[in-house]
């Protein structure tokens, strides 16, 4: 229960899903956890620090690191295009690139100098399996913004290991969560049928299931503790066995 113990951990997009999970995780590993996403509604009922935080916009960004001051940064933000290359628009691609890679770009730039001033951080930044790990079906915008995840990630890793700043990216696979139970339902309409969708999602796990958030958190929670002191620069996969055949 205190494996986080004066910690403090700024989180965006903790309003549901894995980013939710991991802010009820870090609580409960005594962090001073700041939970923020774009819509607030959704942060009602957690206990720690909330506020609404867009990773889209630069003052936003700069606002809540400056009040976060945080020591563990969890890049949650992000969200799935569908199709193929030639389903994708130009602004599909902005839209994707701005809100999975740029917002990195803007919090760990906001959050970085404070974190080299009081001599260390773990960033942690979302990628997935699916991008540079593996590729995927339908997911053209979403791999490519995925595999930019890893680049900015070992980048600041190298940058500032001297500084004692941390940068690993996580890589899971297909996580339950509410934006995924969306991404089932869109692929059954276009099937006819909502178990063939639940089991096509569920078959790219070998193990036989899709994760619980929980699950996720649990690396994300051992990535802001000192436990992970000699890792940084990887991109941490928990997948299934989706990609490790
Ligand atoms: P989700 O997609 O259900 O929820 C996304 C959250 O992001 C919402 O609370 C939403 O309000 C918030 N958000 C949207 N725009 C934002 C912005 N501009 N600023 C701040 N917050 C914003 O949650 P999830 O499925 O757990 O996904 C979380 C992260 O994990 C994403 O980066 C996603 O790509 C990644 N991921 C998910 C899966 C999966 O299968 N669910 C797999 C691999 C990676």
């Amino acid at each position: 229960t205190d494996r986080l113990k004066g910690k403090r951990a700024l989180i965006t997009a903790a309003g549901q899903g894995i980013g939710r999970a991991t802010a009820e995780m870090y609580i409960a590993e005594g962090a001073k956890v700041f939970a923020t996403d774009v819509n607030g509604d959704l942060l009602a009922g957690l206990s720690c620090e909330t506020f609404v935080l867009d990773a889209r916009d630069d003052a936003s960004v700069a606002e809540g690191v400056a009040r976060a001051e945080p020591d563990v940064l969890f890049n949650c933000a992000g969200f799935v295009h569908h199709g193929t290359i030639l389903d994708a628009t130009d602004d599909e691609w902005d839209m994707g690139f701005d809100l999975n890679v740029r917002s990195m770009y803007r919090t760990i730039r906001a959050a970085l100098p404070g974190m080299v001033e009081r001599g260390g951080g773990s960033i942690i930044n979302m990628s997935s399996a699916l991008g540079s790990v593996i590729g995927a079906p339908n997911r053209f915008i979403y791999g490519a913004t995925k595999a930019a995840v890893i680049g900015i990630t070992k980048s600041v890793a190298v940058d500032y290991i001297k500084q004692g700043i941390r940068c690993n990216a996580i890589c899971p696979g297909t996580v339950e969560s509410p934006s995924w139970h969306d991404r089932v339902r869109a692929l059954g309409e276009q099937l006819g049928s909502q178990e063939e969708a639940m089991a096509q999602f569920v078959a790219r796990q070998p193990m036989g299931r899709v994760a619980q958030a929980t699950e996720i958190a649990a690396l994300a929670t051992y990535l802001a503790s000192d436990e992970s002191a000699f890792t940084t620069g990887h991109p941490h996969i928990i997948d299934g066995g989706w990609s490790g055949q």
